[in-house]
């Protein structure tokens, strides 16, 4: 069988990426749908595989498709789809977990052991021009909604998730050590949740100024030469006497985790989002006197997507801001390349496309 060919955007290896041709996929499941990628945002990880061919116990050992934060229009449905009809504009969640796993069965799908996720080895990204998605993972954006944003979806997700996780309501405080996109939007969504003072920190002032467009009450700027306590200290002057009910941890830096804990409210929560070393010291001695409760956060979970979907379509987080940089699909090589050079002020690349 042959069949129709596409572009794709492939990771051949560690540090070289290609357009190449890929078999145009035919849904074989009825519950699945078609749909044709419009804009896709690239991501840390993508970047992390680009740069270092592994991320964790993930490792690049054939070639991969790139992209897992996309957009696009559902042009053919599976027989048994309900949900969704050709011609809607939607966000797909990139991951699909198995269905019978007991993780899954209780909601925290982001835990199957079987999670197909696209873009992490051995599975393959969105960036082609049709991709397969089962109807339940994929969400209908609002017209006012553009493609370029419902990309945003995905780290929306991952910010959703860990509000959740940090049980973020009406009059708590926040602390959000690293304003990268993930920082960003999990501030924006703290917002959005109900926290009151949302406190963003990093080492770059560009950074803290992108924050305000996301939520921040208060920035702090910390030197790479102050220490933890300074960092304590501040974070307890903006809050007035006051110290975070929740920390998200965004950076992943070793020193960021450490002032996490210390900064942390008695009986607070520290929600670590980022990734970086996978051994680090930090003060456990101080988590357990004061009771805080530190948690893991991965991807997204059942309803995460779907929250933040609606927060983009009611406008309580506007994702806009966060794109800094557009390029096609036949520039994706050079997006990627864009985003290794300009690590430090690009926030969000778009590719759209391909046409
Ligand atoms: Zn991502």
């Amino acid at each position: 069988m042959s069949g129709l060919m596409q572009d794709a955007v492939v990771l051949e290896k560690k540090g070289l990426i290609k357009i190449e041709h890929r078999q145009v996929p035919n849904i074989k499941d009825p519950h699945y749908v078609k749909i044709q990628i419009k804009a896709t945002g690239i991501c840390g990880s993508d970047v992390h595989y680009y740069t270092h061919g592994s991320i964790g116990d993930f490792v690049v050992k054939s070639p991969m498709v790139l992209g897992h934060e996309s957009s696009g229009v559902v042009v053919e449905i599976g027989d048994a789809v309900t949900s969704l009809k050709i011609g809607d504009r939607v966000a797909v969640e990139p991951g699909v977990p198995s269905r019978y796993s007991k993780e899954t069965l209780s909601g925290r799908y982001n835990l199957c052991p079987h999670m197909a996720f696209a873009a992490t080895p051995p599975y393959d990204g969105t960036l082609v021009k049709y991709f397969l998605a089962p109807e339940d993972f994929v969400y209908k954006l609002a017209d006012h909604v553009s493609f370029e944003e419902g990309a945003m979806a995905e780290p929306l997700a991952v910010a959703v998730h860990a509000n959740r996780l940090g049980n973020t309501s009406f009059g708590k405080t926040a602390l959000i050590l690293g304003a990268g996109p993930v920082g960003l939007l999990t501030g924006a969504t703290a917002r959005a949740f109900g926290a009151t003072d949302v406190v963003f920190v990093d080492i770059f002032e560009s950074k803290l100024e992108r924050a305000k467009q996301f939520g921040a009450t208060h920035t702090i700027l910390w030197n790479a030469s102050s220490d933890e306590a300074t960092l304590v200290h501040e974070t307890v002057k903006v809050l007035a006497g006051g110290r975070p009910d929740i920390v998200f941890e965004c950076s992943g830096a070793e020193k960021c985790i450490r002032a996490a804990v210390k900064a942390c409210a008695r009986g607070g929560i520290v929600v670590q989002v980022g990734m970086g070393k996978d051994d680090v010291s930090f003060p456990i001695t101080e988590l357990s006197v004061k009771e805080a409760t530190l948690k893991g956060s991965f991807r997204y979970a059942a309803g995460d997507y779907d929250a933040a979907v609606k927060l983009l379509s009611t406008g309580q987080v506007n994702a806009k801001p966060l794109i800094t940089k557009v390029f096609p699909f036949t520039e994706a090589v050079q997006a990627y390349q864009y985003n290794v050079e300009h690590a430090k002020d690009v926030a969000k690349t778009i590719i759209t496309g391909p046409e």
